[in-house]
């Protein structure tokens, strides 16, 4: 079984629970829209799903594999985190050209140098960017900036895209050019996604299902062509 699943997942700053699920499970290949208001939880979701956060309590399952949080150790959560791609509201590129930056993912994967050329090549040219290469990532605009962490997020294939308000920041064009990427890649590979929006127009034009997140809770699961077009 390939999806994504936790269960009484509790996660606790200081003695506050910013984050307690029952149970969530994401199917393999499905996009989903995580919606709800600024501090209920949806980041910390996302993070605990990253590896990034370490819940008080709680189980994970990913890609199908039981994750033992408890004994969770750098080691053992590389080899799922390299099958995740994030993309942050906030790009952060290392000061290096655009190539170096979108490679690195590949490189730490040990693949091949004409590979990791195909591949790069590949991601700049879906994000439109192929002509930035050499350019160094600290002079992209904000919008260039960010589809340039998208391709270095698809250029690795992940297995699970993980997107935290990734268009909040960009302009309409570069809002628009993302989405289609997004959206083709999910077509294209059967990805599955899962991105959190303040923009409820775009969890109705991308996602398949709905979350809405309220307190640390998820509040409703919602099939989105019901959701939006119910009488
Ligand atoms: P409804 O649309 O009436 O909520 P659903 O079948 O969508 O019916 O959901 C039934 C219950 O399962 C709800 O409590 C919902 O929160 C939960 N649920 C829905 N989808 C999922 C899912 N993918 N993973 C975990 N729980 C879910
Ligand atoms: P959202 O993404 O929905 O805006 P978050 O997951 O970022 O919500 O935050 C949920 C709650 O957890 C908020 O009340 C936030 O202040 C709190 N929180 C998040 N990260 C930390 C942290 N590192 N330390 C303390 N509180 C935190």
């Amino acid at each position: 079984m390939n999806r994504v699943e936790v269960r009484n997942l509790q996660v606790s700053y200081g003695n506050k629970t910013v984050l307690a699920v029952e149970h969530a499970s994401f199917e393999r290949g499905r996009f989903y829209g995580i919606v709800g208001p600024s501090g209920a939880g949806k980041s910390t979701l996302l993070r605990v799903i990253n590896l990034l956060e370490k819940p008080a309590s709680g189980s994970l399952q990913l890609f199908g594999d039981e994750t033992d949080l408890t004994s969770l150790s750098y080691s053992k959560g590389l080899p799922l985190q390299r099958k995740m791609g994030f993309v942050a509201q906030k790009p952060s590129m290392f000061h290096a050209s655009v190539y170096e930056n979108v490679s690195l993912g590949l490189r730490y994967r040990k693949r091949e140098k004409a590979e990791i050329q195909m591949l790069v090549q590949e991601a700049l040219d879906l994000v439109e960017l192929s002509h930035l290469a050499d350019q160094r990532a600290n002079t992209l605009s904000g919008g260039e900036a960010q589809r340039i962490a998208l391709a270095r997020a698809l250029v690795i294939k992940p297995k699970l895209l993980l997107l935290d308000e990734p268009t909040a920041s960009l302009d309409p064009y570069n809002i628009s050019i993302f989405e289609r990427v997004i959206q083709t890649f999910h077509r294209q590979t059967n990805t599955t996604v899962l991105m959190i929006t303040h923009n409820l127009p775009q969890a109705r034009r991308l996602a398949q299902t709905c979350l809405f997140v309220n307190k640390g809770r998820i509040v409703e699961w919602a099939d989105t062509d019901a959701f939006f077009n119910r009488p």
